[in-house]
């Protein structure tokens, strides 16, 4: 008899829960309980900001100019992450001295937390050092192919985490996504205008492999993939007899690294009697100040296109 009644009452329990939850959601568009986010990087910053948008709060741990081979989380931060609902982070090694801090968060399971390169299909990835235990290389925002589907895990994660808005979530990646394909039909005739022996891109540190990949550009730069290890007079060295032997026109600077490595290659190519000009900044693994033309993802990527091509066309 007990049982059957149990039985009898499940229906009822489950509506009774399902009301509940419907009583949290509204209480979330009224903007009170809205989904904690936090993100390392600007250019996920901005990509969570538009699939979010006003549903999420949202946290940037790492700002313009700051280098992300580098960065150490301060006390803030920490406090900033364990009070996340969902991070995203980049991974592959990027955020290299937080690695471990976001690993142990993701291990204690009360957050949920994403590193958005390491969801892409390994077979996209470019290599790094698999015996240093770094795998791939992690600039893959510089491929807007790769970020559209780094947008999708954006897309599903939120909607894992907030489903009352998931209907919401979709229809902004979708609007994004269509955003990100202009882009990267941009950026292809944009590159057109570069002679194909004239596609070589010389820069401080490794951050434009993908890019290179993805609109046909040989890449060279005088540190590796990470800023982790002091560029030496070898590295410089070998860098200008290529930009010598290539006759290449330009060569960047980047806003998270100093410029002195590039000025030295600079320097080093007019001690063997030849020109090289200084192209311009380029944004490698930050954004530029909010506001400015390079502050959201989009604006970097059309403003690197932009100093690239003027450069070297
Ligand atoms: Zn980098």
């Amino acid at each position: 008899m007990n049982r059957c009644l149990t039985i009898l009452l499940m229906p009822i329990l489950l509506l009774t829960m399902l009301t509940a939850c419907g009583a949290a959601t509204s209480t979330s568009d009224a903007g009170q309980q809205r989904l904690n986010v936090v993100a390392t990087t600007g250019q996920i910053a901005d990509t969570v900001a538009n699939v979010g948008g006003d549903h999420i709060e949202l946290t940037t741990l790492l700002g313009p100019g700051i280098d992300p081979h580098s960065y150490v989380p301060t006390e803030g931060n920490m406090t900033t992450l364990q009070n996340a609902q969902v991070i995203f982070y980049n991974g592959l090694y990027l955020e290299a001295r937080m690695d471990r801090v976001l690993q142990q968060i993701a291990q204690n399971g009360n957050v949920t937390v994403v590193a958005v390169a390491e969801t892409l299909p390994e077979l996209s990835l470019l290599g790094w050092e698999p015996e240093a235990g770094k795998p791939y290389d992690p600039h893959v925002w510089n491929d807007v192919r790769l970020w559209m589907q780094v947008t999708e895990t954006i897309r599903d994660t939120l909607s894992a985490a907030d489903p009352a808005h998931a209907e919401i979530y979709t229809t902004n990646t979708a609007a994004y996504i269509e955003e990100l394909q202009t882009l990267h039909n941009d950026i292809q005739a944009a590159v057109s205008q570069i002679p194909q022996e004239r596609r070589v891109l010389v820069t401080a540190h490794d951050a434009f492999g993908y890019f290179g990949r993805a609109y046909g550009f040989a890449v060279e730069a005088v540190q590796g993939i990470s800023t982790e290890t002091e560029a030496s007079t070898a590295d410089i060295q070998a860098l200008a007899s290529l930009v010598v032997e290539r006759q290449v026109p330009a060569i960047f600077i980047e806003t998270t690294i100093s410029p002195r490595t590039i000025e030295a290659v600079q320097a080093a190519v007019q001690a063997a009697g030849h020109e090289v000009k200084l192209g311009g900044e380029l944004f490698s693994d930050a954004l530029g100040e909010p506001g400015t033309p390079a502050g959201t993802y989009i604006g970097m990527m059309r403003h690197n296109t932009d100093t690239i091509v003027a450069a070297l066309r």
